[in-house]
């Protein structure tokens, strides 16, 4: 889409939204609520992307649209057809061992280091040397390159998660996608890498991630979406088995953790460690549909353009038990979310009186296996790319007590920003920016496949435009600000 034309739909969008404008709030939580509880039910199992929990819950959501007067809008009916892969690492037959002169240190794969499924796709069997790299950030936007310099050629890169403190949060999580990293590491000849989550700001402790760590891994099946090419082993490190991985090297990981919480520069540099890892690796095919419904809008011209509202559908399914109980309901994560769409959906469907907008009701699936069905959806989306004018992504809507204070991510980073901040404003909520910048969040749900991928090259301003189609909306939980949009 030419620059021009983008920041025009922009305006177009936000010039309906006053502060002044009345709005007419029909919520009262009771058909919300009974949604959540369907969704999160046991007989669901968790909706684990291509069950038969999630094809339950889609089904229902499929009903909902259908009783609510919605047309379909998927590829085959409300349905969106998905491929994907399935990957699984056998820990019996696999190995890693970290070697410092003529020493072997074995690794404990569920209390140092595992392979991640994701990122390691084909058995491999590799010895190769370490170097730090920081955050392992190439950012040219900011004049950024942690990787100058380094020799990398057939060694495995080992960083820390985070970015420093002079880089906006929203470029720092883009660069931190497995696509960006692994493009700047597999230009300078890497083979894998390891990574070392950022202990100031770990969302799970080890001890839980590790609980789940050799959970199966997803990606969808197309060659197309090949992000990782050429890369043999991606490991996770625990930050608390780190310090043995910079021995020798006159480098501490307790220092370079203290300057990473503070978000400060990190040195580079070759480490006296290497790494013989064994991964023995399962994989088969899987399907899973995005679910896709659309309400018309009324004026002649801008029904031409989508408000699309969308949710993930699916959750992480059965898994370790927690007090026994090995169901993972995804209650908050994010029957919430999806309930909020059908219930948006029947009620602008029932009071369409203001939308002059089509809009696009999205149920993903796989977010929970790394977006993936919002990637497929925006590579193959089932109405024009470009007449999609903005998203509203709603990931973990919690609305247990009222609403004072909204997150809004990129709040300063546009105009919109400000258009958000009076609609919120207006009901007697305070937008405010992202408090958590370390945590990515920005990246971390279906909102971030909406931007187009080339916006994340060097023109300033339309990457700050296309940012705000969707960040500065991010977990906008109201039903008034797509009635205000429309
Ligand atoms: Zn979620």
């Amino acid at each position: 889409m030419p620059k021009g034309r983008c920041l025009f739909l922009l305006l177009v969008v936000i010039a309906t939204v006053s502060a002044q404008q009345s709005l007419t709030l029909h919520f009262d939580g009771n058909s919300w609520w009974s949604v959540v509880k369907f969704l999160a039910d046991d007989s669901l199992q968790g909706r684990e992307t291509g069950s038969e929990g999630l094809r339950k819950a889609q089904a229902f959501a499929v009903e909902q649209f259908e009783k609510a007067g919605l047309e379909s809008a998927g590829s085959k009916g409300f349905y969106q057809s998905v491929r994907f892969r399935q990957y699984r690492i056998d820990e019996s037959k696999s190995s890693l061992d970290l070697g410092y002169g003529s020493e072997t240190k074995h690794l404990s794969f569920l209390n140092d280091a595992y392979f991640s499924p994701r990122l390691t796709r084909i058995s491999a069997a590799v010895s190769a040397p370490l170097v730090f790299v920081g955050y392992g950030l190439r950012i040219p936007e900011k004049n950024l390159d942690e990787l100058a310099g380094l020799d990398l050629n057939g060694k495995i890169a080992v960083y820390l998660s985070g970015s420093p403190s002079d880089i906006p949060t929203a470029l720092a999580a883009h660069y931190q996608t497995v696509a960006e990293r692994w493009k700047a590491l597999h230009d300078l000849g890497a083979i894998g890498f390891i990574t070392i989550p950022n202990p100031a700001s770990m969302d799970l402790p080890w001890s839980r991630m590790s609980a789940n760590h050799n959970q199966p891994a997803m990606d969808l099946a197309d060659p197309e979406f090949n992000e990782t090419p050429g890369l043999d082993v991606g490991i996770v490190f625990n930050p608390a088995s780190a310090e043995i991985l910079f021995a020798g090297s006159g480098h501490t990981f307790a220092d370079l953790a203290a300057l990473a919480k503070d978000r400060k520069p990190l040195p580079h540099f070759g480490l006296e460690t290497s790494v013989q890892a064994a991964a023995f690796v399962e994989s088969k095919n899987i399907t899973s549909d995005n679910v896709i419904a659309k309400l018309p809008g009324s004026d002649p011209s801008l029904k031409n353009e989508f408000v699309v509202l969308s949710a993930h559908i699916d959750h992480i399914g059965i898994g370790a038990p927690i007090n026994g109980d090995n169901i993972y309901n995804g209650a908050m994560d994010n029957a919430s979310g999806s309930a909020l769409v059908l219930d948006m959906a029947a009620d602008l469907k029932a009071h369409p009186e203001t939308l002059k907008r089509s809009v696009l009701f999205v149920l993903f699936t796989a977010e929970e296996k790394g977006l993936l069905g919002a990637k497929y959806f925006n590579a193959h989306p089932t109405v024009p790319q470009k007449s999609m004018v903005a998203d509203i992504n709603v990931d973990m809507f919690l609305p247990i007590a009222p609403l004072k204070v909204l997150r809004v991510q990129g709040l300063a980073d546009s105009d919109l920003g400000d258009r958000t901040s009076s609609v919120a404003k207006a009901l007697g909520v305070k937008a405010v920016p992202d408090p958590e910048p370390l945590r990515n969040l920005f990246i971390r749900s279906d909102q971030y496949y909406f931007i187009p991928r080339h916006s994340f090259c060097h023109h300033g301003r339309f990457l700050r435009a296309q940012l705000a189609r969707t960040k500065a909306f991010q977990r906008l939980a109201y039903r008034a600000l797509p009635r205000a949009l429309g």
